[in-house]
């Protein structure tokens, strides 16, 4: 089953186009790697997805409904939940509030018990859970807002660089957590300048060059691609 089909997407800001047919597509319970050079386009793709971008071009398939210029917060409601890069938080409100705050797409009975559950999940955020989301660690804040994004219980979940500026260790424990997630189900697509570890815990990934897919292939296989190697693991050529 087909989460999220991108068909020719064109877009960028104002006159200056930055996805020249971006094509992609997602199945349900996969994880699928991103990965391209600063100024590829990344981010750029996560944001028209999500709404924030309008495309000039193409489609955009939510489990086959067109959401391609429609509004940022509609597509929330149909069940795409973002984490922007750089801690996608409310610093001024607690770790609950930022929890509930999550939620707030929801109308069901269940929002304590999965609050609850996020706390088990990361206790870090159980014990600190009155105290304000600026005083969280750089880590803490990043597992905070992948907390938060899961609070609106997404179809599918969008990552931009969970993993930046991050202690090698905390790195670990994120990819740990998102390995986690695909293990019960979720969908998630990972943008990822740390190449080497979101394809090895990737089902398929995709290469963006200057705004063009210009590989597609399991995330094993682009590990072993002697280009992949060279250009984004830091490998040089045998
Ligand atoms: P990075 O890893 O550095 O975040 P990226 O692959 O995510 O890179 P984007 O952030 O999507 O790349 O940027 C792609 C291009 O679009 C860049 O040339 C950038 O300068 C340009 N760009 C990004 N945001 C805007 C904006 N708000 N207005 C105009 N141009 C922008």
């Amino acid at each position: 089953m087909t989460v999220l089909a991108v068909k020719d997407l064109h877009a960028g800001y104002g006159k200056s186009e930055v996805l020249h047919g971006v094509s992609l597509s997602i199945a349900r319970g996969e994880i699928v790697a991103l990965i391209g050079a600063n100024g590829a386009g990344k981010t750029t793709l996560l944001k028209t997805i999500s709404g924030l971008v309008r495309p000039t071009q193409g489609s955009i398939e939510l489990e086959g409904t067109n959401i391609a210029r429609r509004a940022a917060h509609k597509i929330v409601h149909m069940g795409v939940s973002q984490v922007a890069e750089g801690r996608a938080i409310l610093n001024r409100m607690t770790v609950l509030e930022n929890l509930r705050m999550g939620a707030f797409v929801r109308g069901d009975p269940e929002i304590d018990r999965d609050i609850q559950e996020k706390f088990e999940r990361f206790p870090a955020l159980g014990e600190r859970r009155d105290r304000l989301a600026i005083t969280l660690s750089g880590g803490e804040q990043q597992m905070l807002a992948i907390a938060r994004a899961l609070m609106a219980k997404p179809r599918l979940l969008l990552l931009d660089e969970p993993s930046l500026g991050l202690a090698p260790m905390v790195v670990t424990q994120i990819f740990r957590t998102l390995r986690d997630l695909k293990t019960e189900g979720k969908t998630i697509f990972l943008v990822e300048q740390n190449a080497r570890q979101a394809l090895r815990i990737a089902d398929k990934g995709y290469v963006l060059e200057r705004g063009k897919i210009v590989m597609e292939d399991t995330g094993d296989s682009l590990l072993d691609d002697p280009e992949v190697q060279r250009t984004y693991l830091g490998k040089h050529a045998a």
